[in-house]
């Protein structure tokens, strides 16, 4: 089994060593030493990066069942006896989110009696879960208060073996999960008391808690029955603040206030923002209402119907289907209306209350000249088209009207020109002839 160095010393960052064994790992050149510095992958952290004879490590794994330390290579490594060198700014890191982790957990189960079920020490947060439902964010800020006085006190963290008849005496926060001597973690206590935390544990660690420099619990994760802690320790700590620090000031030169009036400037721009949207409406309901009433004025007279029609400029087919009904409130009115501009070609037909007209019919004949479609009822319908120029939009609407007209033709009162069969094949049997006043 290889030799751990770092159990022993996790500052070590050049070492030599032996290969002992070369094999390929999922597709790469891979190597085992007599003896490593390196940290595999295990109990939720990463495993360590860096050069062995100069060839970058991709990763670094525990085979089992033997134990073994296996680095994965990006090129296959001449020669027996090889340097390592670690890649100690990740290291470092690793090693302040771990001590962290370490004080967090304690406190914990001091303070909530809340145990650790499980850690992740991620590539920019690290999370600890803890079997207990939603505890409170204040409950969290008080162990982050004890965290960090156990930081500043700059406390001693010591790694040790112990034989497990041993290990069964001393107060551990959670019991050995390995066979053989086992490798305690200790950070220490008050002067002559109890250590502040002892557990078991391989990973790496900082020799005194000063290094770790600030945890900062960053939120909490209610999970069923668990809570998820979200965390970061040391450089990530300070990297978290100046982004934080950044985005804040970003917002606050926005709306030209300090920092700490964003939440009620924010909450104004909310206010403005519905004011707005509550003007716009009626704005939209003033400007379909006075549209309604231009439109009826322009209406023509064809046989006994009032005909108006229209193409809007980018109306929303809730404003335009608005505005059709209210054209067709006026009596014996047909309309018809367009919007474009959009990325469809959007068309409405109303009738009158007994207005001897199909919706349906009409709005057909004026979207399939446009390669659109739609349907309703005979007193409304409405539809849609792809985007055409608003001549194209125009003249079909036209063809609309004229459609009216000639369904006017086919009782022989009007001058229009009667419908060809195409054209009669569409009208429907409530179609009224003559000129008179509509029944
Ligand atoms: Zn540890």
């Amino acid at each position: 089994m290889t030799d751990r160095l770092y159990y022993t010393d996790s500052y070590l960052t050049r070492f030599t060593a032996r290969v002992v064994e070369r094999l390929t790992w999922e597709g790469h050149p891979a190597v085992i030493l007599d003896r490593t510095a390196f940290y595999p992958t295990s109990g939720g952290q990463p495993s360590d990066r860096g050069w062995l004879g100069g060839i970058p490590i991709l990763g670094v794994e525990v085979r089992e069942p033997d134990g073994a330390v296996v680095h994965i290579l990006e090129a296959p490594l001449p020669g027996d006896e090889v340097i390592g060198e670690i890649d100690w700014p990740r290291r470092f890191d690793h090693m302040q989110q771990h001590t962290g982790q370490h004080l967090l957990s304690a406190t914990c189960e001091q303070l909530l009696d809340a145990d650790t079920v499980s850690f992740h020490l991620g590539a920019e947060v690290s999370t600890i879960d803890l079997n207990r439902p939603r505890l409170a964010r204040e409950a969290l800020e008080e162990v982050e208060e004890r965290v960090n006085r156990v930081v500043w006190e700059d406390r001693p963290v010591r790694a040790y073996f112990v034989r497990p008849e041993e290990a069964a005496s001393l107060p551990l926060r959670r019991p050995p999960q390995v066979e053989g001597p086992i490798r305690l973690v200790e950070v220490a206590g008050d002067e002559g008391g109890r250590p502040f935390d002892l557990s078991p544990c391989g990973g790496t660690h900082v020799a005194r808690t000063g290094e770790i420099g600030l945890l900062k619990v960053l939120r909490l994760d209610y999970r069923g029955q668990e809570t998820r802690v979200e965390f970061v320790c040391g450089g990530r700590a300070l990297r978290d603040y100046r982004l934080k620090n950044g985005v804040l000031h970003h917002l606050a030169a926005m709306l030209t206030v300090g920092y700490w009036e964003l939440p009620e400037a924010v909450g104004r721009l909310q206010d403005e923002a519905k004011e707005a949207r509550r003007e716009a409406r009626s704005l939209r309901e003033r400007l379909v209402e006075a549209e309604a009433a231009r439109l009826a004025g322009t209406a023509v007279t064809v046989g006994p119907l009032r005909v108006a029609r229209a193409v809007e400029e980018n109306w929303d087919p809730a404003d335009l289907r608005a505005l059709a009904q209210k054209v067709a409130a006026y009596p014996d009115t047909v309309v018809l209306v367009a919007s474009v501009g959009g990325e469809r070609v959007h068309l409405c037909v109303a009738c009158a209350e007994g207005a001897p007209a199909d919706a349906t019919a009409l709005l057909r004949a004026v979207a399939e000249p446009l390669g659109g479609k739609g349907g309703g009822q005979a007193r409304f319908a409405q539809g849609s088209a792809p985007a055409a120029s608003r001549q194209r939009v125009e003249e079909a609407l036209e063809a609309g009207v004229q459609r009216v007209a000639s369904r006017e033709g086919e009782g022989a009162h009007s001058s229009h020109p009667a419908p060809g069969p195409k054209e009669l094949a569409h009208l429907s049997d409530t179609a009224v002839g003559g000129t008179g006043a509509p029944s």
